[in-house]
């Protein structure tokens, strides 16, 4: 009986050792170390955070929230508040909304309630990882449809490839890591030919044109997701939200979820940050004309091509290898993201930091390469 148990248990470890981890990228304390610089040093561009909302306005808005504050208790009415300022946020009814620890817990929550093993879902080729990772968690198996060449979604494509088994499609608007918006028009057509459930993933979408949002009230198999990390600036304190049918959002939120999904804490600021959205609306101004100034500046480096972004960072493309330009960027003490995606050759993906940032990031870019002894 013990070693029948232990045998089980070894071939299911090595299930799990074979399954693909989210690429935890190094740290910036990890970078500093390595080039014996202050971490104070790297500007920090590698994963689409938001710094445009003034942190000293963040840490007064906290300082305030722990002055009323209890961790010694259990989260109260607070996640029906978030909703409630939600709802007016969103014009979309609270019983419609569903929180989350981040976004990515929501996405896990939809891959755990939808997925069996042995069924099958579908994204587009470049996107956001987390969508194949949580589908191949519950043994379900992810097939990625490549984007057009202008990054528009084939539609006929990923009609094609599903089956009787196929019961998810992740769509990602804006998506990560092209930066461009798939349109209306064809997201409608897919949520209304799909046989089972579209996920919308707007992360992005305070920096973009339009909102999914208003097809909630026609699709039942619609869910539409967002984030406090980007356009609201907490990506630390995790918070994210979904909307869907009442009845999918009732199942997601009261069946599915964690007793408590979100901290407190969490909720507190993000209520406050909700009820002073002007400073979040003025950031997201300042963002998107700081976007536009360094996709200029981008496209006026040589041997840089840069793509347009209705989201909150750049897509660009070198003539070196992608590989080099990330390190030397780094060894600059410039972190972003090296793209490994077979359709984006030599690219690499920016943050639009402050103006600062940005100058220094496309200084080091132009600087030729140097060894690592510079
Ligand atoms: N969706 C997309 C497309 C993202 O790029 C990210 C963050 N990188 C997330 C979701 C995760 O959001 P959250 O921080 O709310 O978990």
């Amino acid at each position: 009986m013990k070693t029948q148990g232990k045998k089980w248990f070894k071939k299911k470890l090595d299930a799990m050792r074979l399954l693909d981890s989210y690429a935890i990228e190094e740290t910036v304390e990890r970078i500093a170390q390595r080039f014996g610089i202050s971490p104070l040093e790297i500007v920090k561009l590698n994963q689409n955070e938001n710094f445009f909302l003034p942190k000293d306005m963040l840490r007064e808005l906290m300082q305030q929230v722990m002055e009323e504050y209890d961790p010694r208790i259990y989260p109260q009415d607070e996640e029906f508040r978030i909703k409630e300022k939600l709802s007016d946020y969103l014009n979309a009814p609270t019983d419609c909304i569903i929180i989350g620890n981040g976004e990515d817990e929501i996405i896990e929550r939809i891959a755990r309630l939808f997925l069996e093993k042995g069924d099958a879902t579908i994204s587009v080729t470049p996107t956001f990882s987390f969508y194949r990772l949580s589908a191949n968690l519950m043994g379900a198996k992810h097939f990625e449809v490549p984007l057009k060449k202008d990054f528009s979604l084939d539609k006929e494509q990923i009609l094609a490839t599903i089956t009787s088994k196929t019961t998810l499609l992740f769509l990602c608007s804006p998506n990560n890591p092209t930066a461009n918006q798939f349109s209306i028009d064809e997201v409608e057509f897919l949520v209304e030919e799909f046989p089972g459930v579209v996920v919308v993933d707007e992360a992005y979408v305070e920096f973009a044109e339009y909102s999914l949002l208003p097809l909630i009230e026609k699709y039942e198999n619609l869910i539409v997701l967002r984030t406090f990390s980007k356009a609201f600036g907490l990506a630390g304190l995790r918070l994210g939200y979904g909307v869907a049918s009442s009845d999918l959002a009732t199942i997601l939120s009261k069946k599915a979820q964690l007793p408590y999904p979100v901290s407190s804490f969490a909720l507190k600021v993000a209520l406050e940050l909700l009820a002073n959205h002007d400073i979040v609306e003025k950031a997201i101004r300042q963002l998107k004309d700081e976007r536009g100034a360094l996709i200029k500046e981008l496209n006026e480096v040589t041997g840089v091509k840069a793509f347009d972004s209705k989201s909150n960072f750049v897509l660009f493309q070198t003539d070196n290898q992608s590989d080099e330009v990330y390190q030397k960027l780094l060894r600059r003490g410039i972190f972003v993201r090296n793209i490994k995606n077979s359709l984006l050759k030599n690219c690499l993906r920016t943050t639009v930091g402050l103006p600062e940032m940005n100058a220094k990031m496309l200084r080091a870019l132009e600087k030729p390469a140097v060894n690592r002894n510079e």
